[in-house]
């Protein structure tokens, strides 16, 4: 067995790591915290929930802390890039809590909130900096930021920086950084262009790889009911009010409208819920996840980008109440459940024209989804659902805006399109879909 010991970690590290409970190191510590401690480069395939965060925070707070340096204004030592506000909090909290003894200062800068506190916290310059990318050009524009001290950089899930059309943020950023410096950069998935990427940033790296995709595929137990656009609403609420044992449920809406359409229902039928996506305020993202995290709210409705990163135990259901067009956000999402090897139960619900995602994702997983047929008596228990309050919209369209409080980048319009056409016709697509849709055997 390998202990934190073995790696060559230091002892302020290895008592916040005892503090933390953590025992063994994982997979990817075991591999990266040696040869990042000696000051190589990394290029790692890895998820969230693999004890990824730890595997580049342990080295980075030791090199850091036993290379003290004054704070120059205006600069950080270290740069960490995610590409949401969520992961960014929740990068920050680690090194928070892994470099407690270290006093190492520590500061996290996203859109969504006002500029002006984070221009004040760089004035005195920190020690790491973690950030999303539009909001971190933002402030080097204010010439409130630069780039030129940063020692080590870590660009944390890569794919979906590119999901999110962050790829000429990325390049820019590249550009401001100095060549003297170590470089970490993680994705779950490694297709070419985002090896290309990482070459650009990366000086012969070591490579390490956990937990290939298929392996979370395979230890959750996948469904898919067949069902039109028109009667997921149903069959969710019917779903979670008859089965059994959901201890925690995160429900993946493709757009921010839908995801506020489903807490109306579900509010209605009595079904404690909260969303969380773009068009939230800090505060009430932050506020949902911890009801989340607590128990008080047993299910949470999120849109991709929104969940991307959540780090929450316990969620033993995932309802994908629209496929994604990504099949390998359908990863992602579904490995929101069965973390730290639990098994978990991911259930799809899928209409006519999700067919051919259906299948993509298929291909990918290498997992076929079981069908599940509709609910006994689902007609009329769908017949007798309370229907919501009518409420006046608060749609604000100022709030569509993307990381950094720029206008969504390409791949965020999905979420931020349909609330701001509210009248004419519909468009087409998953939503858009009326016709009469073929339902699973068993009926
Ligand atoms: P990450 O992949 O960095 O998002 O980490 C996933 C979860 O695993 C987080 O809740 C960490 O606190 C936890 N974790 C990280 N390393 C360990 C470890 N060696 N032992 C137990 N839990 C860990």
């Amino acid at each position: 067995m390998t202990y934190f010991s073995d790696l060559g970690l230091s002892k302020p590290i290895l008592a916040a790591l005892e503090a933390k409970g953590y025992t063994e190191p994982t997979p990817i510590q075991m591999q990266a915290i040696p040869p990042l401690l000696e000051g190589r480069d990394l290029c790692g395939i890895a998820q969230t929930g693999t004890g990824k965060t730890a595997a580049f925070a342990l080295p980075a707070i030791q090199y850091l802390s036993e290379n003290k340096k004054p704070r120059a204004p205006l600069t950080c030592r270290m740069l960490v890039l995610a590409p949401t506000r969520e992961l960014a909090a929740q990068i920050a909290a680690s090194f928070r809590d892994y470099g407690k003894q270290s006093q190492l200062s520590v500061e996290t800068v996203f859109g969504g909130v006002p500029i002006g506190k984070q221009i004040r916290a760089m004035s005195q310059g920190v020690d790491v900096l973690v950030a999303t990318p539009g909001r971190l050009l933002d402030l080097i524009d204010q010439r409130a930021l630069s780039l030129r001290n940063v020692e080590i950089f870590v660009l944390d899930e890569a794919d979906q920086m590119l999901d999110l059309g962050f790829i000429h943020a990325l390049k820019r950023i590249d550009t401001l950084l100095p060549k003297q410096r170590q470089s970490l950069f993680f994705s779950a998935t490694m297709p070419k262009s985002i090896a290309d990427l990482g070459n650009r940033f990366l000086n012969n790296p070591i490579r390490v790889s956990v937990a290939p995709q298929s392996t979370t595929a395979e230890r959750v137990e996948q469904y898919v009911t067949y069902i039109s656009q028109t009667e997921k609403q149903a069959l969710l609420t019917i779903s979670l009010q008859t089965i059994e044992n959901i201890d925690r449920a995160l429900v993946f809406t493709r757009t921010k409208h839908g995801a506020d359409k489903v807490v109306k229902h579900l509010q209605a039928a009595n079904i404690g819920c909260a969303a969380i996506h773009g068009n939230k305020s800090q505060p009430q993202r932050t506020q949902a996840l911890q009801a989340f995290r607590s128990g008080e709210i047993k299910i949470l409705i999120a849109t991709d980008i929104a969940a991307r990163g959540i780090d929450v135990s316990g969620v033993s259901h995932v309802f994908n109440y629209e496929l994604p067009n990504v099949p390998e956000q359908y990863v992602h999402r579904i490995g929101r459940t069965a973390r730290a090897g639990a098994d978990g139960i991911a259930i799809s619900f899928v209409d006519g024209e999700e067919r051919g995602w259906l299948r993509q994702i298929e291909r990918l997983t290498r997992v076929q989804l079981e069908p599940m047929a509709l609910p006994d008596d689902f007609d009329n228990l769908k017949a007798k659902l309370p229907k919501p309050v009518a409420t006046k919209s608060t749609h604000n369209p100022n709030r569509d805006r993307g990381p950094g409080g720029r206008r969504p980048p390409v791949g965020e319009t999905r979420e931020g399109d349909r609330p701001r056409r509210r009248f004419g016709p519909k468009p087409n697509g998953v939503g858009a879909h009326k016709g009469a849709v073929r339902r699973t055997a068993g009926r």
